[in-house]
């Protein structure tokens, strides 16, 4: 049976956590019956700075209960980086670890469907929405455009999932060497790659206390996605000068021939055509300036260049569980 961590990060869910607490402990239970989660399994409720009693109550659930562990971050870094936080901590002692929200919007149910298929050989498994009713119009439509936008921009992302995932202890090694500050899960777990596999679930309503993602959050945090994983915004920039400049010569043409036709008013013609083919340059060196920041930019980041899966034959002597990604 393997050892499954649940990984909750808190911010001010004093609301909610005695009930998802109850409602865990049960789910760990009939799991360990099921013969999907041993003993040692727990949930690890990782506190985000909050400032209500969100902490204290950690402390208190963790005496009364085996079950419950916690970890709280000196200060608010934000639901990634508490995330992040947590699975660091969960390597060390679970074969596996589960990532969901504090308010059980995401359907525990499915608990089972994401061990079984980890049994099966998955290293990461993905938490898949089937619909979107219970959120308004508005985040339905905008995380959808979010989620276009991502595909058009380059950038590998699962439709519809949010951060209810399993990841195993091998895929959590591998996401430690990705050393960025700018934390977006979904977009670098893909990128990890292994073997994978989707579990599709239903989301429910908060059942107390309310979202800690207002649209300002959620803003910058898909600005931080596009931004941290795609440069195309940088090359686009490079195309509309090449665009701009093409056209500046038409537009020289066409201001010449008024000049020469005496259509045009003196001091026009000099004025139209050097501001349309300096636009044009100024884009395309801004181009080539990002494609260097762009490049530096990656570097800075130092992502792990590729990841081994396995290895097969007579490699006595090299391989270390340590060395799974190499710089
Ligand atoms: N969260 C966090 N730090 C923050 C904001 C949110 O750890 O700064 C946690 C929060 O406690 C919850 C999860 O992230 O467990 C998702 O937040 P929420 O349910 O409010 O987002 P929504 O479901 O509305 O998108
Ligand atoms: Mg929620």
């Amino acid at each position: 049976m393997p050892t499954v961590y649940l990984v909750i990060p808190c911010y001010n869910e004093e609301e909610v956590l005695p009930e998802t607490v109850k409602r865990l402990t049960k789910k760990l239970q009939t799991m360990q019956a099921a013969g999907l989660a041993d003993e040692a399994s727990r949930m690890l409720l990782v506190d985000d700075g909050s400032k209500d009693r969100t902490w204290a109550l950690i402390e208190q659930f963790s005496k009364e209960n085996a079950r419950v562990a916690g970890l709280k971050l000196a200060h608010n870094r934000g639901h990634q980086n508490a995330l992040l936080a947590g699975l660091m901590e969960a390597r060390q002692h679970a074969d596996c670890a589960i990532s969901l929200d504090a308010d059980l919007q995401d359907d525990v149910e499915v608990l089972d469907e994401f061990v079984t298929k980890y049994q099966e050989g998955c290293d990461v498994v993905y938490g898949v929405r089937k619909k979107r009713e219970t959120d308004t119009a508005f985040k339905r439509s905008t995380a959808q455009g979010f989620y276009k936008v991502m595909r058009i921009l380059g950038v590998e992302v699962v439709y519809n999932h949010a951060d209810y995932r399993l990841m195993s202890r091998r895929a959590l090694d591998a996401l430690s060497e990705y050393r960025e500050v700018n934390l977006f899960l979904r977009g670098i777990v893909p990128l990890i790659g292994f073997r994978s596999d989707y579990v599709y679930y239903d989301r429910h309503e908060r059942f107390a206390g309310e979202s800690k993602y207002p649209l300002k959050k959620m803003i910058s945090f898909a600005l931080d996605g596009i931004t941290s994983f795609s440069v195309k915004p940088l090359k686009i920039i490079s195309r509309l000068g090449i665009i701009v400049s093409v056209l500046s010569v038409f537009g020289l043409i066409y201001a010449l021939i008024s000049y020469f036709t005496g259509n045009a008013v003196a001091g026009w013609t000099a004025t139209v055509s050097s501001i349309w083919l300096l636009g044009g340059i100024q884009l395309l060196c801004i181009g080539v300036v990002g494609g260097y920041i762009g490049k530096i930019y990656s570097e800075v980041k130092a992502r792990p260049r590729y990841c081994i899966e396995e290895k097969a034959g007579d490699l006595r002597g090299i391989s270390s569980q340590n060395d799974l990604c190499e710089k």
